[in-house]
């Protein structure tokens, strides 16, 4: 990777994938954007690999699918009972 703003970019877009505040997608989306209108990115041959080592890397944690919270939809009745057993007074 030869492009420093670049680099900057992929750092700060990374962090933002980490804490899901942007999607691997999107990501890729921006990355793809900066490299049409950057002429250090369209010159730099290792480019391409590097970006697929980096959709690699960013797609392993969104492979899997953020677990639903369970909803329990069955209410939770609480009987308090009366005690039927007669008492035994001994
Ligand atoms: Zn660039």
């Amino acid at each position: 990777m030869q492009c420093p703003r670049l680099k900057t970019l992929l750092r700060d877009w990374y962090q933002q994938v980490r804490s899901f505040t942007l999607s691997p997608i999107k990501m890729m989306e921006l990355v793809d954007r900066h490299i049409k209108q950057c002429s250090i990115c369209k010159e730099d041959p290792d480019l391409n690999l590097e970006l697929d080592q980096l959709r690699e890397i960013i797609r392993v944690p969104h492979t899997i699918l953020p677990k639903e919270e369970k909803v329990t939809e069955e209410p939770v009745y609480v009987y308090e009972e009366e005690a039927e057993e007669p008492e035994e007074e001994l």
